[in-house]
């Protein structure tokens, strides 16, 4: 099937103005995944796609904005499990096809057991079948203009692609989180009683996931590299040679469930227990 398109899309020279169709879409996000490609001098991790079929060039994510990415993808992918939602946690490499001609990749999005059991296979394979949408979407980025009203701000792109894309009127979003880890803010998107998106500054505090994502709370300071800061960095050859004394003074304790009187070596294999297997013994 792909191989039609391979005359008509030179992937090094893609023109962005032309209206591409799902299926070439799907054809040039193949191609990209396995090759570098840089677009007027800007490397270019993946491609979503524009309500008139444009494609909008995604640059890879910094550092600090993947390992942001990564904890908020983990923490929630750990509540999916401990809570036994067996819903679906995608980042972005997880493109939905969220209206009839718009294809986004949240960095962090949630999608419930009962939308994801009622997916055929078009729809989990390709971009091809009907439009859906996770509930809950997470943004991660930083505005260093720090000029929230300005039209053409970066803010204010994100905060227009929050409203008008992930919470237009026919998808099934519900919460969206906005998360700039560099100046320590948050914004929370919701819908009001008349279906319309609007959005609360939050500033740098806990995140409940309200009865969208019901228990989960996004810890604050357990996504940033503060932790990562804080740790006294040690000479590798130092650490190496009296490593071996540090190790043998940890003492071993074990620690047992209360639900199935099961014994473990350390506190990790309990909770591995409580979140993978508990429910297979008892
Ligand atoms: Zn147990």
């Amino acid at each position: 099937m792909l191989k039609r398109f391979r005359k008509k899309i030179d992937i090094d020279s893609l023109d962005l103005e032309r209206v591409y169709s799902i299926e070439e879409f799907e054809y040039i996000s193949s191609l990209v995944k396995n090759r570098s490609l840089v677009i007027e001098g800007e490397p270019v991790d993946h491609f979503e796609l524009s309500n008139t079929g444009k494609l909008i060039p995604i640059p890879p994510t910094t550092f600090k904005k993947e390992l942001t990415v990564t904890k908020i993808a983990n923490l929630l992918e750990d509540w999916n499990i401990t809570t036994r939602q067996k819903g679906v946690v995608t980042t972005s490499q997880g493109g939905f096809r969220i209206s009839r001609d718009k294809i986004v990749a949240p960095d962090v999005a949630f999608t419930p057991r009962k939308r994801v059991k009622k997916l055929s296979k078009k729809q989990m394979k390709t971009f091809q079948g009907r439009p859906w949408s996770p509930i809950f979407v997470v943004e991660v980025d930083d505005f260093d203009d720090s000029s929230y009203k300005n039209k053409n701000s970066k803010f204010a792109k994100i905060d227009a692609k929050m409203k008008d894309v992930y919470f237009a009127a026919d998808t099934h979003v519900q919460l969206g989180w906005l998360i700039d880890p560099v100046h320590e803010n948050t914004w929370v998107y919701k819908r009001n009683k008349n279906n319309k998106p609007f959005r609360r500054e939050k500033g740098w505090h806990n995140l409940s996931g309200e009865r969208f994502l019901p228990e989960f709370t996004l810890t604050i300071n357990l996504i940033t590299m503060e932790e990562i800061e804080d740790a006294p960095s040690s000479d590798p050859e130092t650490s190496s040679s009296s490593g071996s004394s540090t190790d043998s003074s940890v003492e071993q304790s074990f620690v047992q469930c209360v639900y199935c009187d099961a014994w473990f070596v350390s506190k990790y294999l309990l909770v591995h227990h409580l979140k993978y297997g508990h429910d297979n013994v008892v």
